[in-house]
């Protein structure tokens, strides 16, 4: 918590076990460019209308009454941020706020190459590209969509443009790219990438989520230590990736990152939900305090009623308040949540 960002009479979102949420994503537009199989289903969902959306001054405003209560870090995400036109304006407007909070984004990449230079003009801080798969036919299996080569070409842009280190988001997924893994490490640490695999989680359209199919992070670290040595670096505190430093590796004297690494995100088989400072804001102006939740407050409809930032502030006190303990994946209640992956803002 950054005291500084906290005027004394606004309260800090602290839950009642005491965790403080600082991180906010703020899912842009519910639209994508990709059908990836383990998020969105082939005909895309019932979009929200452009009347559902929240308008790029009502994102700003109720970003700026969350970093009024502390938090410090927003992430623009989606659906794909970057179909959402007016996205360098968005960052722009974020990161012009007082107190600024790091802005970042996580996109598919595939017209990151057109818009790199403008985000990171608007104050853009970083970049997590998601790429599954480095061959053709893979990735068009996969995303349902043909455009690993302006995926690749995106990537290149966002490094020359210094939104670094540029950050690569993995999914595994069973019989289709679960024999990559240290493919694409090899790839990211020859370019000087950090590649992050995240554990596949019961949050995609198709309900094919498998507990004994899915990718878990042991068999990632098990695939990468076939051929890279890898160390593991302290404690992982808020952050969700648990960071393995590279020590050795094919083509390891060519490596540009002065301490290469990787992180493997085990949402499923290691939660940090106890440590967990995020929320999330989708499309439509809900505010959800776990990917997992049921439930979601509406700030759209207070907001669009006239509500001053003060009553929206203390709707976002309560919700935090009331933010639940865990995910609770595996326990014998647990139940997908209606909203999918896309339709949050991952
Ligand atoms: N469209 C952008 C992208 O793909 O990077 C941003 C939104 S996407 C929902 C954010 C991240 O969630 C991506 O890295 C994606 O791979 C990941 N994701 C989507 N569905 C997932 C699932 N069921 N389990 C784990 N990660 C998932
Ligand atoms: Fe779109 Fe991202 Fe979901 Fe893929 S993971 S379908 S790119 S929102």
């Amino acid at each position: 918590m950054h005291a500084a960002a906290v005027t004394p009479e606004v309260t800090p979102l602290r839950d009642r076990f005491g965790r403080v949420a600082t991180d906010l994503r703020i899912s842009l537009t519910d639209l994508c460019s990709l059908r990836c199989t383990y998020c969105m289903p082939a005909e895309g969902l019932d979009w929200l209308t452009k009347a559902q959306r929240l308008t790029d001054a009502e994102f700003v405003r109720l970003a700026r009454i969350f970093v009024a209560h502390g938090v410090t870090s927003v992430r623009l995400t989606g659906g794909e941020p970057l179909v959402h036109r007016s996205v360098s304006d968005v960052v722009a407007a974020l990161t012009g706020l007082d107190p600024a909070p790091e802005v970042s984004l996580t996109t598919n990449g595939v017209t990151l190459a057109t818009q790199a230079r403008d985000l990171a003009a608007a104050g853009l801080a970083r970049v997590n590209v998601s790429l599954d798969t480095l061959r053709a036919d893979r990735f068009a299996a996969l995303t349902r969509r043909d455009r690993l080569p302006d995926v690749l070409r995106g990537i290149d842009a966002a490094a020359q443009a210094g939104l670094a280190p540029v950050k690569i988001n993995t999914v595994l997924v069973r019989g289709q790219n679960d024999d990559e893994a240290a493919e694409l490490l090899a790839w990211s640490l020859r370019h000087g990438y950090q590649l992050r695999f995240i554990e596949h989680m019961p949050l995609d359209a198709d309900r094919m989520w498998s507990a004994t199919e899915m990718v878990r992070a042991e068999e990632i670290l098990e695939q990468l230590r076939t051929r890279f040595v890898l160390a593991p670096t302290s404690a992982r505190g808020a952050a969700p990736a648990e960071l393995f430093d590279v020590l050795d590796g094919p083509g390891s004297d060519d490596w540009p990152a002065a301490r290469p690494q990787v992180g493997v995100i085990a949402s499923v088989t290691r939660p940090f939900c106890r440590e967990c400072d995020r929320l999330r804001l989708t499309a439509d102006g809900q505010l959800r305090t776990c990917l997992f939740a049921h439930d979601e407050t509406d700030l759209r409809g207070p907001l669009r009623a006239g509500a001053t930032d003060a009553e929206l502030g203390e709707l976002i006190v309560t919700a935090v308040a009331g933010k639940q303990a865990g995910h609770g994946i595996g326990s014998a209640g647990f139940e997908q949540p209606r909203r999918t992956m896309s339709a949050i803002g991952g």
